[in-house]
């Protein structure tokens, strides 16, 4: 099976179990490449390489790169895709999102969208600092939720993901968002993915992720 690849390349026991922790999946031609219900792995394919994690809340594969299959490996195509579990969570919770920060700017605010295991939530962590540029707060205010939506906004400034901003969306699996003109009657958005560390701009609305009903 593919395992016996890695056999004679991790002699050190630190590499081993790295390798153990980041699976590389070849894309299967005739079977179906099944979705995992938890973790991520990278899938190579005829056409790309893509990543594919899964959360109690998110089944997602988005392509890292992608080549032409004529001239890629002779594998199947690359899963690409988005799927939710638990549905989206309710508009209000943007609703109420885009009110406080209005009401907070032209300082930033931040939020945190997420499911405790029964209901989405709305948290508004309390500030370590905050101002016109900048906003910090402990990550533990994420608490036991699974984490759907990172939200902070820059007050009256422009919406867009700042170096601090790339700095702090390294772990997990979730949407991140910046809301610039955050008193404006429709404010900016910068919108992204993240899986892991890697980030995919959204060609998607923020609205799309919440359930209208
Ligand atoms: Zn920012």
């Amino acid at each position: 099976m593919p395992q016996i690849f890695y056999e004679g390349i991790y002699h050190d026991h630190v590499d081993a179990f790295i390798a153990g922790e980041v699976p590389v999946v070849p894309a299967p031609r005739r079977d179906d490449l099944t979705t995992p219900e938890s973790g991520y792995r990278y899938v190579v394919g005829a056409d790309g390489l893509s990543v594919q994690a899964a959360t109690p809340l998110m089944r997602v594969a988005a392509p890292l790169q992608t080549w032409s299959a004529d001239s890629g490996p002779r594998l199947g195509p690359v899963p690409i895709g988005i799927a939710f579990p638990c549905g989206k969570p309710p508009m209000g919770l943007l609703r109420e999102a885009q009110h406080q920060a209005a009401q907070v700017a032209p300082n930033e605010w931040a939020a945190l969208i997420g499911h405790d295991g029964e209901h989405w939530r709305l948290i508004v962590p309390e500030p370590e600092r905050q101002g016109p540029s900048h906003i910090r707060y402990s990550r533990d205010a994420i608490g036991d939720i699974d984490l759907y939506l990172d939200l902070h906004t820059h007050g009256d400034g422009p919406a867009f993901f700042s170096g601090t901003d790339n700095a702090d969306d390294i772990d997990g699996v979730h949407f991140a968002a910046v809301i610039g003109h955050a008193r404006a009657r429709e404010p900016s958005v910068a919108l992204r993915l993240v899986i892991h560390g890697h980030h995919f701009d959204a060609t998607y609305s923020l609205a799309s992720l919440f359930d209208p009903t």
